[in-house]
């Protein structure tokens, strides 16, 4: 029987159930200790707003989410503990680390001048998938990569070939950030170099871009697409991401694509609400209350959708 770790325990992948792949309960830009003027944090206020936003969506069905944030963004993982415990949802959660320009690099860069970082990163992802998240107990199932737009940098390269070699030790899957639909053919080729099967990567926000010849690149080789960013129109439409994705189920890829808003629950530092009227459907019940009715409405059966948010997730996640 194939097991997953969650922050609450290993779980039969088989018993995942409708899963969302890209949910953040809490991010903290790396600096948000700076801000010291900011109200105090206020966990157990952040705690309930998680529990409430969880409980709505298990009453859509939902079984498991998959919150991929990395080591460098605030990531809280009792925290995510505490919101399964007390709404029943499935939380896996991430090591790794965040592209260059948003993430926490200094550390890592400073150190790369004078020993072998690749190492020590791999030393770090690997002891947070198989002995746990500091003290917690709690370990990571996957392993988060990220690089900027339209190019890898040397240190987003390192954390990449790191992760590569954390899954070859470990087995756990690799889910990845790209920004504006790029460098995602390029992210398969540092992982493969390493070794790592495509059948283990989400390409994450590969909805950015509406270039279905980026896409069918990828999926050619194997690999699974994120369609992650429903919602998230400031970044592309959703009916851009909706007639990529129809497209392609269209033409038999409806068992490599997984579903999410990567929509930010609550956030570190100063809040951040943003206008209702700027991102309106930015929300994590937009797939089930929109998205997955457009698909019907397009005609796509619903043992495609099943796929996509059901079996693809499992297979994904199965070692
Ligand atoms: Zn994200």
């Amino acid at each position: 029987m194939t097991t997953i770790e969650t922050v609450t325990g290993r779980r039969p992948v088989s018993e995942l159930g409708i899963t969302l792949m890209h949910e953040h309960l809490l991010i903290g830009w790396p600096g948000w200790e700076s801000d010291t003027a900011a109200p105090r944090y206020d966990r157990a206020e952040v705690r309930r707003k998680c529990v409430d936003r969880m409980a709505g969506l298990k009453q859509l069905g939902l079984g498991t989410l998959l919150d991929p944030c990395p080591i460098d963004l605030g990531r809280d993982v009792e925290l995510a503990a505490e919101v399964a415990q007390a709404t029943g949802v499935n939380i896996v959660c991430a090591t790794g680390l965040y592209k260059e320009d948003q993430g926490a690099a200094p550390y890592f860069r400073f150190r790369s001048a004078f020993t072998d970082v690749v190492s020590e990163m791999t030393e770090t992802f690997v002891r947070e998938l198989t002995e746990g998240i500091g003290s917690s107990g709690i370990k990571a199932g996957v392993i988060k990569v990220a690089t900027g737009k339209g190019q890898i940098t040397a240190y987003e390269r390192m954390v990449l070939t790191a992760a590569a070699r954390a899954h070859k030790e470990t087995g756990a899957p690799i889910t990845t950030h790209t920004e504006e639909g790029t460098m995602g053919r390029e992210q398969i080729d540092v992982l493969t170099a390493e070794g790592v099967s495509p059948q283990r990567i989400v390409v994450g926000h590969s909805c950015g871009s509406a270039d279905l010849r980026y896409h069918t690149d990828m999926l050619d080789r194997g690999a699974y697409l994120g369609f992650d960013r429903f919602g998230l129109e400031i970044a592309q439409p959703d009916r851009l991401r909706l007639a990529a994705l129809i497209g392609l189920l269209g033409i038999g890829f409806d068992k490599q694509i997984v579903l999410s808003h990567d929509s930010v629950w609550c956030w570190r530092g100063r809040p951040f609400d943003l206008p209702e009227h700027i991102l309106p459907k930015w929300r994590p019940t937009h797939l089930f209350e929109e998205i997955v009715p457009a698909l019907r409405g397009a005609g796509v059966p619903q043992e495609k959708i099943d796929n996509l948010l059901v079996h693809n997730p499992r297979r994904y996640f199965e070692r």
